[in-house]
């Protein structure tokens, strides 16, 4: 995995780009849970669940397919007061799955551990993309405090915090283009 201070850093750009400015502090809350949860699944290694199980590590808690689910809960905890399938409703829902769905895609872009299983519950390969830049994050968070700690900082720098602050730098720009006009 890409950190997951990493993965919640996506989740606070992609709304500072892309949300109403005055949206609520559960917004950020449910945003940054979508992004992280996935990660979630190291718990079962606790509990005996191998890495390569399907509910292991990078199983089917990294697939878009559970994406969807959590974008689900996440937009009905959310838009409570929202017509369900109403323009706003599908807006946040997109939203919420987007980022749910980034964390098992960036973690295929890691050039450690086993792959990511992209197409479970239908497909339980692991997979990675053919391109793999970040440096694959340690699992536990002393191994963090080394020299792979330190790497692995510098690859999420470059290739996951540098175009989310461009994207919010652009956005910004736009709106404040399209607000002037
Ligand atoms: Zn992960």
């Amino acid at each position: 995995m890409p950190s997951l201070i990493s993965h919640a850093a996506v989740a606070v750009a992609a709304g500072a780009a892309f949300a109403p400015r005055d949206v609520s502090g559960q917004f950020w809350i449910l945003a940054v849970l979508c992004s992280i949860l996935p990660d979630a699944d190291v718990f079962g290694f606790f509990f005996g669940i191998p890495y390569h199980h399907v509910f292991g590590h990078r199983g089917f808690f990294h697939s878009p397919f559970f994406g969807l689910l959590l974008s689900i809960l996440a937009v009905s905890i959310f838009s409570r007061n929202t017509d369900v399938f109403s323009s706003r409703w599908f807006l946040y829902f997109i939203f919420f799955f987007l980022l749910a769905a980034s964390h098992g895609i960036l973690d295929a872009f890691t050039n450690g551990g086993l792959g990511i299983a992209l197409l479970s519950p239908f497909d339980p390969t692991r997979y990675f993309f053919p391109w793999t830049p970040i440096e694959v994050s340690p699992i536990g968070v002393k191994a963090f405090f080394s020299k792979w700690g330190l790497a692995v900082m510098m690859s999420e720098l470059q290739w996951i915090w540098l175009p989310s602050f461009i994207m919010v730098v652009l956005s910004t720009l736009i709106r404040g283009f399209v607000s002037r006009q």
